[in-house]
């Protein structure tokens, strides 16, 4: 919006030079700040900018009046119709916005139909002359056409800049939340749910993970990693719950878990161990199969940061692991499976 103002400002600076004597006709009669009014007038959207016109034309005309610019009854004519085209015009400018009617040609016209209303309107500070009437009209046009390209070259930037910005926070291979998104978004759930403790962090860490990757390749590692968020999403979706799997390491996966008992959870997580554990990638002829084991913990008053609860689920899946692998750990409870 700011870059399209100093555009607007800028422009008949350029046209200065093609449009010499229609420039000075513009820079005396008419003043520039008006067609940054239009401008934003045009860009809103619904009512608001039909009666935003309205009410200036309505009020221009006040203004003209008492200033004893109409002369003959033409010129009151000319007035009122001008407001009734303005009326009109917005009217055809916010149905086009509605139905997304937004091309270059459709664009072009509106504003054209628009601008000749207003320019009617003005055409008191225009000298009731017609050559004004259409240097006013074509500048118009042309600093619309200008705004309308430079804002889309401005919303494409802002587009990259959210493309860029969400890629930053997302894992490239598997597609979920990268360790980046898992800090901030354990920091917002931690800071919400400290006082009734119904945030539970589940770190998942896939069992021997290096001998898969020796025996079959970095390749086959990563479809198995990506295999195992897939089972992870799919069976936290399919409890609907309140949570969100990261991942948080190599082989190692985060799971922010909400608002459920320990029983649930424990449930899941079973779940997904038992589905990691049933899936199989067939590698020349051979079954590859691996396991999982996992540490988890719930948010304790005693806790005072975010990391004391990652501490103590790091803690128990250690406990996991020592314990045999392809087991849960959550609070002193072993769930260990064959
Ligand atoms: P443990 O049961 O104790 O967890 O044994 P582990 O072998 O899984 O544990 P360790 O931490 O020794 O090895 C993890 C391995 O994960 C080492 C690394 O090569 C592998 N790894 C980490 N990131 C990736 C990745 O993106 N793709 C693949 N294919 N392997 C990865
Ligand atoms: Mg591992
Ligand atoms: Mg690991």
């Amino acid at each position: 919006m700011l870059i399209s103002l100093v555009i607007l400002q800028g422009v008949p600076v350029f046209s200065l030079g093609i449009l010499r004597e229609g420039y000075t006709v513009l820079i005396q009669n008419m003043d520039l700040q008006l067609i940054v009014l239009f401008y934003f007038v045009h860009m809103l959207k619904g009512k608001l900018m039909m009666h935003l016109n309205v009410f200036t034309a309505v009020a221009i005309t006040i203004y003209y009046i008492y200033r004893g610019e109409y002369q003959t009854f033409r010129h009151y004519i000319v007035a009122i119709v001008a407001i009734g085209l303005i009326y009109l015009s917005c009217q055809i400018v916010l149905y086009l916005k509605e139905k997304n009617l937004t091309t270059i040609g459709i664009y072009f016209i509106s504003t054209l139909f628009y601008g000749a209303s207003w320019g009617l309107k003005m055409y008191p500070a225009l000298d009731f002359k017609f050559t004004g009437f259409l240097f006013f009209l074509a500048n118009f046009v042309l600093l619309m056409l200008l705004v309308r390209f430079i804002n889309k070259l401005v919303r494409k930037q802002l587009a990259r800049f959210d493309h860029l910005a969400l890629e930053a926070r997302t894992d490239f291979l598997t597609g979920v939340g990268n360790r980046l998104s898992f800090d901030r978004e354990f920091s917002q759930r931690f800071a919400l749910s400290r006082s009734n403790e119904n945030l539970v962090f589940a770190m998942i860490d896939i069992d021997f993970f290096k001998q898969i990757n020796d025996h079959y390749g970095h390749d086959t590692g990563d479809i198995i990693i990506k295999n195992v968020v897939k089972i992870i999403s799919q069976t936290l979706f399919q409890y609907q719950m309140e949570s969100q799997v990261f991942r948080i390491g190599g082989e190692e996966f985060g799971i922010l878990f909400q608002e459920k008992s320990q029983h649930d959870i424990t449930e899941i997580l079973e779940t997904i161990s038992k589905r990691v554990g049933d899936f199989s990638l067939n590698i020349h002829g051979k079954e590859v199969r691996v396991t999982i084991s996992a540490g988890v913990s719930r948010c304790q008053k005693s806790d005072t940061s975010k990391e004391d609860l990652y501490k103590r689920a790091d803690k128990y899946l250690y406990i996991a692991k020592r314990e045999g692998r392809n087991a849960i750990f959550m609070e002193g409870k072993m769930l260990h499976h064959s």
